[in-house]
């Protein structure tokens, strides 16, 4: 459950720890290393800029859906609330994929694919925040950092602003041993630190509107359908359905009611599901347009900041990587700074960096190499796609995804050496 704690009142638990700890975001990264850091007996302090705990979204969005791969099942365990995840989420076994007529060409069943790793669940955002959160979250809402001196050596001084979309602003000045950057893809607060800038991101031009849909019979399928100049999948979670109508940028300003009509004008085979999911997106009022973006940081951890999740590496939906990894990735940063002191911390960081970046970046360009099949196709070769669906099965394209899950991360790589007995 999340709690709204006065900025104040945060740091000054965090003040009495070895290592002072200031996380930025409390979306999927940011929650799970504030609540990993809590396990260990530190007191971080967890600020978001959002004014709402529920949604914990900013940009007036309804949240969205997630499909989440096995490497968040050890996450879940060591914050002990993988129960609460199950009650909370659907199994997904089924792949439906539809050629650009509507017509279902290809079944594949995903989640008994990577049974072997754990499971494969579809959760609604705000719903997995809720987990993450478990009996007890403290966090500052309506924040943000606005400055940090001296990112390369020693404490980093900050400034923390509260009240940011009211007119009384506050402004707190702090010093922690380590700022933790978890403010997602559109991160402002890796602007502040080196290596925030940007390494060869993509654009693909395409964006999307998110609706949500009833539930129906077929909780455990996905169904995704691409066409020429749109895709459509939808996502079960936990009662509902979350839909995502894909189009290039350039047909946005169309709106997505207008959209789905266009959509459906152009398929000759409407499935039951198909239908349901056309009409949530043209009923849906004012539903959000995500840009498909992505961004590569071209260095994560100075001495005494770190980047994590989507602003270290954030990541196109295509593979349907990022929270995992960014779970994945939190899991591993909490045990490099378990009993770590602040004169540890700089080796601890690059331990972290070390272990944690080329798994991300890996699953960084699977998610890409997928774009391109998905967005870059000329529309003479549409009809192609469909035929190179039946030859592809999910297994050969997200290849790189299950090699990840094979070789798991391993907390042992990243913890302080000081920690093993022999
Ligand atoms: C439509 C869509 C579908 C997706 N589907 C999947 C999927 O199926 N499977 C999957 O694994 N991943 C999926 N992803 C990707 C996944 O959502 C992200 O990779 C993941 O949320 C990254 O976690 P994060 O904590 O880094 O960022 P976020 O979860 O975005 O959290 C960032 C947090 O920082 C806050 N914030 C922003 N600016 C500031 C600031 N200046 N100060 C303080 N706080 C700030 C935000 O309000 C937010 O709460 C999808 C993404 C989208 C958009």
């Amino acid at each position: 459950m999340m709690t709204w704690v006065p900025f104040d009142e945060q740091y000054a638990a965090a003040e009495t720890d070895e290592l002072r700890v200031l996380v930025v975001g409390a979306g999927v990264a940011g929650m799970t290393i504030a609540q990993l850091l809590r396990r260990q007996g530190r007191h971080p302090v967890l600020i978001e800029r959002s004014r709402d705990p529920e949604t914990l979204t900013d940009d007036d969005h309804a949240g969205y859906m997630l499909a989440l791969m096995p490497m968040v099942d050890p996450v879940l365990d060591a914050l002990g609330v993988r129960e609460d995840y199950r009650a909370r989420s659907v199994a997904i076994d089924r792949f439906a994929f539809h050629a650009h007529t509507g017509k279902v060409i290809r079944q594949d069943r995903l989640g008994s694919l990577l049974a072997r790793y754990g499971e494969y669940r579809g959760i609604a955002r705000g719903e997995l925040i809720t987990v993450l959160s478990g009996a007890q979250c403290s966090a500052t809402f309506d924040s943000s950092l606005d400055a940090i001196a001296d990112a390369e050596s020693g404490p980093a001084q900050v400034q923390v602003t509260t009240g940011v979309h009211s007119e009384e602003k506050d402004l707190h000045e702090a010093e922690f041993d380590l700022v933790i950057i978890a403010d997602g893809l559109g991160s402002h607060t890796r602007t502040l630190v080196p290596g925030g800038e940007s390494e060869g991101s993509v654009d693909t031009a395409w964006g999307g509107w998110v609706a949500w849909a009833p539930a129906d019979a077929d909780s455990n399928q996905v169904d995704e359908l691409w066409g020429e100049g749109f895709f459509l999948g939808a996502y079960p979670v936990k009662d509902r359905i979350g839909i995502f109508l894909g189009c290039p940028d350039s047909r946005e300003p169309l709106g997505a009611r207008r959209f789905a009509a266009e959509v459906r004008s152009k398929l000759t085979t409407l499935t039951p599901r198909i239908e349901t999911a056309l009409t949530a997106v043209a009923e849906a009022d004012g539903p959000y347009f995500w840009a498909l973006r992505d961004f590569r940081s071209s260095q994560w951890a100075t001495a005494n900041t770190v980047l994590l999740g989507d602003a270290a590496a954030g990541f196109l939906p295509t593979a349907g990587i990022g929270a995992g990894m960014s779970m994945e990735s939190a899991r591993m940063l909490a045990a490099a700074l378990d009993s770590t002191s602040p004169a540890q911390l700089p080796a601890a960081l690059r331990r972290y960096e070390s272990a944690q970046r080329p798994r991300v970046e890996r699953a960084q360009t699977a998610s890409r190499q997928l774009a391109r099949l998905m967005f870059y196709l000329p529309g003479a070769l549409v009809g192609l796609r469909g035929f190179l669906f039946l030859l592809v099965s999910i297994k050969t394209a997200l290849a790189p995804i299950i090699d990840l899950l094979k070789r798991p991360a391993n907390p042992q790589d990243v913890e302080n050496p000081s920690l093993r007995m022999w």
